[in-house]
């Protein structure tokens, strides 16, 4: 079969030369394929393969590129890498891999091309297009991955059990690609992944995460989640998520399963927002409800505090997985704190100061939280779907009223300590800082406008009953 059209980007001609006057034959490999036979849009990356050195090409290739650009060269993996009109350009010389037991790192020789084909994770991966002039454009395909992609399977070129045991990060990448592509993983490698998920632990947390990443950025991560559950990979992961997993009963009454309502609520959040970290809060917001869990007689099953326990939670796990403890972090647990807050606020008459509180503790990120409430709406009940729909409706006009005229969103004190100090003639102590917040408190009680002469009205009452003279 020739795939000509793959070839289409002149940069393939400059490949092809370059690998003909070094007498190596060359190969396109691997997702920039898939992706072309996909028509998954033009792929960033091309992965290109010699049998004979990576490096060697890519420095032929520079000189044939306009402006002759650097190669990033990486001897101990033999790779080398070009940037070029927003494309990178991986080379790698073919190679034969063999492993050992304690690390996902293999012993590495030259090969030929199926040998470098067998090495290769699924047998969607393993597809290669030829470079070279007898057969330039043709696909190689030694393990019907075409037909895989036609069907939709997610398969290992060799068998699945030493595949993953080899490398177990391959069992995250057929998560990450099953729910990327919505495509099946063969039941072979599904349960080689279960009898490997141990394995797991060999795994830096970096590429388990970066896995994980791809899998909430995607249209519907309930796919990826609920396969890490089912080949229980997910308890050496997110434990946190394991442990919301089932529905107890206790005199009749049930809670929520709070496992598949948090699948349901980050496929809802994917469907209004890119952001990768409002993602992550609707995958975290409900983990304090395992540790909080009690039954009452009276009430039944309650969480209470759980978003407080939640957010301490959330500091450990970013911790453990090696995430950025930075304001990625903080907003997450943020989320998280705040996630009941606009729940509470409709299911009550809403009032102004209500309304103008969380404005004030939610800052700039009020929208987000917002958005991550609406998607935590799982009812089945389409009436009180509809009735809850309708009461944030409410709640974010009342927002934007409320925002239009008070300004709370980024709250600064309409007199500052400085002032305070002056007209009473203070030096630093406790007094400017309960007149501070009684003015941000009556702003927020709704007790004055947040106005400069408001302000200072109010805070020449409030130091008089402190017993404060001013100068004015
Ligand atoms: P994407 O860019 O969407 O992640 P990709 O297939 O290009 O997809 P890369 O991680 O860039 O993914 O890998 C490039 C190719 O290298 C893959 O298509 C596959 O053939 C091979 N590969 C990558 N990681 C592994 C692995 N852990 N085991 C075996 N082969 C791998």
């Amino acid at each position: 079969m020739n795939h000509q059209d793959a070839l289409n980007n002149p940069i393939f001609k400059i490949v092809a030369e370059a690998a003909d006057e070094l007498g190596v034959s060359t190969y396109v490999i691997g997702g920039f394929v898939r992706d072309y036979l996909l028509q998954r849009g033009t792929p960033k990356d091309i992965d290109v393969v010699a049998v004979g050195s990576g490096i060697e090409l890519a420095q032929k290739v520079a000189t044939k590129l306009e402006g002759a650009p650097q190669v990033a060269v990486f001897k101990n993996f033999g790779t080398a890498m070009i940037k070029h009109e927003g494309i990178e350009l991986e080379f790698v010389g073919a190679r034969k891999e063999s492993y050992q037991r304690d690390s996902r790192k293999p012993i590495v020789e030259d090969g030929t091309l199926s040998d470098d084909q067998n090495r290769r994770d699924f047998t969607i991966n393993a597809l290669a297009i030829s470079l070279n002039s007898h057969d330039y454009g043709t696909l190689l395909d030694p393990f019907n991955g075409l037909i895989d992609l036609q069907n939709k399977l997610i398969k290992t070129p060799l068998e699945p059990g030493i595949t993953y045991s080899d490398d177990p990060l391959r069992m995250m990448r057929a998560i990450r690609f099953a729910t990327q592509l919505d495509f099946t993983i063969e039941l072979n490698s599904l349960k080689a992944i279960v009898e490997n998920k141990e394995r797991i632990k060999i795994v830096s947390k970096e590429r388990i995460v970066d896995e994980l990443n791809k899998i909430l950025s995607s249209s519907k991560p309930s796919k990826g989640l609920g396969l890490l559950h089912k080949t229980e990979l997910l308890p050496f992961i997110l434990p946190e998520l394991t442990a919301l997993q089932g529905i107890e009963e206790k005199e009749g009454q049930r809670h929520k399963d709070n496992f598949w309502h948090t699948l349901e609520v980050v496929d809802n959040i994917a469907e209004t927002t890119e952001n990768l970290w409002l993602r992550w809060a609707a995958l975290l917001h409900d983990i304090g409800k395992a540790p909080t869990k009690k039954f009452n007689k009276k009430i039944g099953w309650t969480f209470h505090g759980h978003e407080f326990v939640g957010s301490k939670m959330v500091y450990k796990l970013f911790k453990r997985l090696r995430m950025p403890l930075n304001d990625k972090m903080k907003y997450v647990q943020k989320m998280v704190m705040m996630s009941s807050r606009p729940q509470i606020l409709s299911e009550d008459f809403v009032t102004d100061s209500a309304v103008r509180r969380l404005v004030f503790e939610a800052g700039d990120h009020v929208d987000d939280l917002m958005t991550l409430c609406e998607a935590d709406i799982t009812t089945k009940n389409a009436k009180k779907q509809k009735k809850y729909k309708n009461n944030f409706k409410i709640v974010r006009q009342k927002i934007q009223e409320v925002e239009e005229r008070d300004h709370i969103r980024n709250f600064q004190p309409p007199i500052s300590g400085e002032e305070i100090m002056t007209i009473f003639n203070l030096r630093p102590s406790k007094e400017i800082g309960i007149i501070k917040d009684a003015i941000k408190e009556a702003i927020l009680e709704g007790e004055i406008p947040n106005e400069y002469e408001a302000a200072k009205d109010f805070m020449l009452t409030k130091g008089k009953e402190l017993g404060l003279k001013s100068n004015l």
